[in-house]
């Protein structure tokens, strides 16, 4: 007899997981979305007023260095050739981001070439901080001061609320730092956008006659799924548990959006360095797809703020007294039967879509070897160190 599933939640993690799990076993499978549609924040919707697609929760770039999972996400819509490349507003002036040969000379003023610049940055680093232990430490460790004040304070501070020292350094290294001058945001060989939006291809993913999907349901933990033999949870951790420790910390954004003719900044992203300023990025869509022709623009200024109960989620904040709820949620995960954790909320964790999807992969084929061989599914779709 088939296997009866519940997934809840419709962007990238529980999608994977329900293409992988009707394409290797006999189940069927239940999805709820409390959302009015499918993709989580990946969602992308064309604009009515100019046909733009837009990425209806803030710029998405599909990167990755796997070539199974650049493969993997072609199989379900056309991606086409797009590299980031953003610019940053720094005291007035328009500076090349990520830092590289050519910010360095902008800054400073200089024409250095890669060993100049790599030599005069060591000048710079601050040489007394052997194992940066934060955000700010990991910044003057490699950076200075000089770029750290110009590129990174500022627009850390309002993108997490917080003193860049109390966040993790793992954060900065997101971001490379290079000594020639390619300025490709991301480091990952396959990068591109989808030619029909993110939302397609999870629909592509959901055709299959045993998935279904309701939409506009919100899972709440006094719900009666007992008659699921396994319930995967991609909804933020803390909810599952109806907040019983506390809430764990999140940033949330909020866009404003304007129109205009033309071209409105000339690239997909501009990131606002100063603190004075009080928004962290604009992004105008129709430079992601620079195949397609729009005579009007659509561009969002981006605000971060702390996430109020009723706010989506987006960027988890994992600071030290957030590390301990997540390990007593965990704690608590791990007495459950029947229920498993996977994804940026379920795990609590800052994942690139590349990351989610990966793991979802990994985490179906560990899923199913365990009920082949009869053991305990994985709680967790990954161990947390
Ligand atoms: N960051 C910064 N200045 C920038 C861009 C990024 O200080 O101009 C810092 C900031 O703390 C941010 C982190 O680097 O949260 C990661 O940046 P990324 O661009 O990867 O953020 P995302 O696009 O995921 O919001």
């Amino acid at each position: 007899m088939s296997k009866k599933y519940l997934i809840i939640g419709a962007g990238f993690s529980g999608s994977v997981l329900a293409n992988q799990l009707t394409k290797n076993c006999d189940c069927i499978i239940d999805i709820w979305d409390e959302r009015n549609h499918i993709g989580g924040n990946c969602h992308t919707k064309r604009d009515e007023q100019t046909g733009i697609m837009v990425h209806e929760y803030g710029p998405h770039i599909f990167n990755t260095d796997k070539k199974e999972i650049w493969d993997f996400v072609n199989s379900f819509g056309e991606f086409r050739p797009y590299v980031h490349r953003v610019k940053a507003m720094s005291n007035g002036k328009i500076y090349s981001l990520p830092v590289n040969l050519h910010t360095i000379n902008q800054l400073f003023g200089k024409s250095f070439t890669p060993a100049q610049a790599k030599d005069f940055l060591k000048t710079l680093a601050n040489g007394s901080i052997t194992q940066p232990q934060n955000f700010e430490e990991q910044a003057l460790h490699f950076i200075g001061k000089e770029l750290y004040h110009a590129f990174f304070y500022g627009y850390t501070k309002k993108q997490w609320g917080c003193e860049p020292t109390e966040l993790p350094a793992s954060i900065l290294k997101r971001i490379p730092v290079r000594f020639n001058y390619d300025d490709n945001y991301h480091n990952n060989i396959f990068t591109g956008i989808p030619v029909d939006g993110y939302s397609s291809v999870i629909q592509k993913m959901l055709e299959h006659k045993n998935i279904h999907v309701t939409l506009n349901k919100k899972f709440n933990p006094g719900m009666n799924i007992s008659g699921y033999d396994h319930v995967f949870y991609t909804g933020p951790l803390d909810a599952w548990f109806n907040y019983k420790h506390g809430r764990l910390g999140y940033r949330t954004v909020t866009f404003e959006k304007f129109y205009a003719n033309g071209d409105f900044q000339g690239t997909a992203q501009m990131n606002y360095c100063d603190v004075d300023v009080p928004f962290t990025r604009i992004t105008e869509h129709k430079h992601f797809t620079n195949w397609e022709q729009h005579d009007k623009t659509i561009y969002f200024k981006e605000f971060s703020k702390e996430t109020e109960p009723s706010d989506i989620p987006y960027y988890p904040k994992r600071l030290e007294k957030d590390k301990v709820l997540l390990m007593q949620y965990r704690n608590d995960a791990q007495a459950l039967q029947g229920v498993s954790f996977l994804g940026r909320l379920a795990t609590y964790r800052y994942m690139d879509m590349h990351h989610v999807i990966g793991e979802a992969l990994n985490f179906s084929n560990a899923f199913l070897h365990a009920i082949k061989a009869g053991n305990k599914p994985p709680v967790f779709s990954n161990t947390e160190e």
